[in-house]
């Protein structure tokens, strides 16, 4: 008898990775949310709403570092006052931010918002909601249901003992039903929770219930590197999952590091994949090579291109040609020199002050190469169906998923 029974392994899929949970579509302003649709990354202003100019000012500077649709608090008329000034002079989607008081959610949706965002839990009563879902649908904007673990209605509590996941997809399914029944179905929804656990089974569970987009977040993850930390530890078994439509990753303070710290979660899953991939080693003392000089040089000689390839540079042939072979592009370093994988295939070697040169060489052919699969140059990485890195990626062209 083998100690192992192999027969597994033969009947695994080898290309690993799960496809996106199928959505359907919900049109924000400019953007599809949901189907092949990209995971489009949020962010929320902290100033006060109605100090327009402060706020504009922090919308220009997510918007600089990436941000793709910005959220503002609503707290009080003034503010809902603010909205139609802000929204001329920003060129992402704009939405309103609602908690406890359903007027200043009726009273936001008489400006030119692109989505509201309200907590049913903490407005009051069905019948307050339904006004709201009423209002959204005659100006025909779309609702993100923001079920949270910190405020779920006490009858849930009640039921399920405490905030579970269970608890918290009832209630998203409970708004859901109100709202579907007023004909309304322009819906987005999120179930969010500080506690990690909480939030990866509340997605999962809502996934196999229902076909809205989502809205991901670890709310109140904290102050960073930790918070980052824990946002990407929760965020990307959702994501591995296929499940998340667009995310926003919140961390105490300046909003603005948010985006790059969903940009990164996003191209680690390789869920948006929007710049080149880095492989480095963590060097030992094997090294045959300055790694930390090179990458250093590589890095900046890469910004600002978006391309989904996946380059790795490691410092010795222990695991160098291995995963030179598995990447777009590869150096092993040995001797004071770099062996350049194309493809795979070893195709040179160049002495070590001669690596970035080479790389820079080989990514400019392979641009070339696969200038046929990369779609809408100049806006490459921000198309349907683009997801996935390397040799054995997904595919990086819009059209059908073959692992659908
Ligand atoms: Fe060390 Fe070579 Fe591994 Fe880099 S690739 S960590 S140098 S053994």
């Amino acid at each position: 008898m083998p100690r192992f029974d192999l027969s597994l392994l033969e009947h695994a899929q080898k290309v690993p990775g799960k496809p996106r949970h199928k959505t359907r579509e919900v049109r924000v302003g400019d953007l599809v949310f949901g189907g092949d649709n990209p995971i489009w990354v949020q962010s929320m202003t902290t100033t006060d709403t109605f100090d327009v100019e402060a706020t504009i000012a922090q919308i220009h500077l997510l918007e600089e570092a990436g941000c793709e649709l910005v959220r503002v608090t609503v707290p009080k008329p003034e503010d809902a006052g603010a909205l139609s000034k802000i929204r001329e002079r920003i060129s992402i989607p704009l939405i309103c931010d609602i908690h406890f008081d359903y007027k200043m959610a009726l009273a936001a949706l008489d400006h030119p918002v692109d989505k509201i965002r309200i907590n049913p839990g903490n407005i009051g009563s069905n019948d307050r909601f339904r006004q709201v879902v009423r209002k959204a649908k005659d100006r025909g904007i779309p609702m993100r249901i923001g079920v949270n673990a910190g405020s779920l209605e006490r009858d849930l509590c009640e039921k399920y003992e405490f905030p579970c996941p269970p608890a918290m997809v009832e209630s998203a399914l409970r708004y859901i039903e109100i709202a579907e029944s007023e004909g309304y179905d322009q819906i987005i929804i999120s179930l969010k929770s500080s506690d990690v656990l909480v939030a990866v089974d509340a997605y999962r569970l809502f996934a196999k219930l229902a076909d809205y987009p989502t809205h991901i977040g670890i709310t109140e993850a904290g102050k960073p590197p930790y918070a980052v930390t824990k946002s990407a530890a929760g965020l990307s078994p959702i994501l591995l999952d296929g499940i998340g439509d667009t995310i926003r990753i919140s961390l105490l303070g300046d909003p603005v590091p948010e985006i790059a710290a969903a940009f990164d979660i996003l191209q680690a899953t390789q869920r948006r994949v929007r710049r080149p991939e880095l492989i480095a080693c963590p060097t030992c003392g094997r090294l045959a090579i300055d790694l930390e000089k090179i990458i250093a040089e590589l890095e900046v000689r890469l910004k600002g291109k978006q391309l989904p390839v996946k380059i790795s540079v490691l410092g010795c042939v222990v695991n160098g040609p291995g995963e030179a072979k598995e990447a777009d592009i590869g150096i092993a370093a040995g001797n004071g020199q770099g062996m350049i994988f194309r493809n795979g295939e070893m195709v040179r070697r160049v002495p070590e002050a001669e690596i970035v040169d080479a790389l820079m060489v080989e990514l400019a052919d392979w641009e070339k190469a696969n200038a046929h699969r990369l779609v809408s140059p100049g806006k490459p990485l921000a198309q349907k169906g683009v997801e996935g890195i390397g040799r054995r990626k997904l595919p990086v062209v819009a059209g059908e998923n073959p692992r659908r």
